[in-house]
């Protein structure tokens, strides 16, 4: 769900991508991803393009073919962030876990030892394939240890739950605007720290992609305000907005919201006899894997919930095709009335 001063700031009057007064709003979306995503770092923008056009701007950036790479892959965002690496001429090494499960440092270490000069060591934080929530601090030691970069998809976790890119030691990091953000599909989030950076600045080759090469952005970004491609404008003012609820509620407090939403949908399966399936201990709070008990016809169960009750939830994908739900309860999303109408329309469904 969007809030409406979100869609209110989308009917604006779109300004010049070099109007002073879309200038002084980029700077303050700058300054506001830097306190959402907790960093200093300089290099802190949205990209155009969605959350997949931000995990291809970091691997764009940092690879130069041939590089060494080492990549988490517990669901379908890591399996595709070894796709995009790929084809962006590295040698993947894939560090797998069961769906579900997270990535444990122990493998990170394992497969360092085994990669003799990574460039960078990738972890998907939250699995919105799966609702499994991957900690960072310790892979990031791991990973600077071995004098690797680290790279985080942050797409589902910023603005639901802790995202700490300085504290954490986090090198590159891509979100996108429709996750726990609650605001339209279309920009994606990005920070880079100065050593991420300098990785970009002193490569052998240009970045593959034009549309994506910090170096260029970051001069209509940065001070210069060189044009380079025209900032999808009404985008940037929706972001704005939504970087502002995010702000005024709180990151802590928005935090707490989400967990508290998500036990409150945890108590209220276990009440029907279901439970969500990811890694005990691990679970997202903002995107739930509720298992489908045997016998009740999965995708029967999603259109009923649509069609019925004009609630949609996720599909299993993969290797839980069929065996899971996925409940977001991502942004404005996560509310009590929101999880109180969907136990109700869940326990009417399966007949309870
Ligand atoms: C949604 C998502 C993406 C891809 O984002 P798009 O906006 O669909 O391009 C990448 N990683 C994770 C973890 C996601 O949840």
């Amino acid at each position: 769900m969007v809030s409406p001063s979100i869609y209110g700031a989308l009917a604006r009057p779109t300004l010049g991508h070099l109007d002073p007064e879309f200038v002084r709003m980029m700077e303050e979306v700058k300054v506001m991803l830097r306190q959402v995503f907790q960093t200093q770092n300089d290099m802190t923008f949205p990209i155009s393009g969605t959350g997949s056009a931000g995990m291809e701007f970091c691997c764009a950036n940092l690879i130069e073919p041939g590089d060494e790479v080492i990549i988490g892959v517990n669901g379908v965002f890591g399996t595709r962030m070894c796709d995009v690496a790929e084809r962006c001429g590295a040698k993947v090494t894939k560090v797998e876990a069961t769906w579900g499960r997270i990535i444990e440092p122990q493998q990170i270490a394992e497969a360092l030892q085994k990669v003799s000069k990574p460039k960078f060591v990738a972890i998907v934080h939250a699995e919105t394939s799966t609702g499994a929530l991957t900690p960072l601090e310790e892979i990031s030691r791991l990973t600077h240890d071995a004098g690797a970069l680290f790279l985080v998809d942050a797409v589902t976790s910023l603005g639901g739950c802790p995202v700490r890119v300085d504290a954490w030691g986090i090198d590159a990091i891509y979100s996108g605007t429709q996750k726990c953000l609650s605001c339209p599909p279309g920009l994606s989030p990005v920070s880079l720290s100065a050593n991420a950076l300098q990785a970009a600045r002193t490569r052998k080759t240009k970045v593959q992609s034009w549309y994506l090469d910090v170096n260029l952005l970051s001069s209509y970004w940065g001070q210069e305000r060189v044009y380079h491609h025209t900032a999808p404008i009404n985008m940037n003012y929706a972001l704005h907005e939504a970087l502002r609820l995010v702000l005024i509620e709180g990151l802590e407090a928005r935090f707490e919201r989400h967990q508290s939403m998500h036990h409150a949908l945890r108590d209220g399966l276990s009440a029907l006899g279901l439970e969500i399936v990811s890694q005990a201990g691990h679970q997202l709070w903002q995107l739930n894997a509720v298992g489908v008990p045997a016998g009740i016809d999965e995708a029967g169960l999603r259109k009923r919930l649509l069609v019925d009750f004009g609630i949609e939830v996720g599909a299993g994908l993969g290797p839980l095709k069929g065996k899971i739900i996925r409940v977001g309860l991502m942004g404005e999303t996560a509310s009590r009335g929101n999880v109180d109408r969907f136990l109700a329309a869940l326990r009417t469904c399966l007949g309870k």
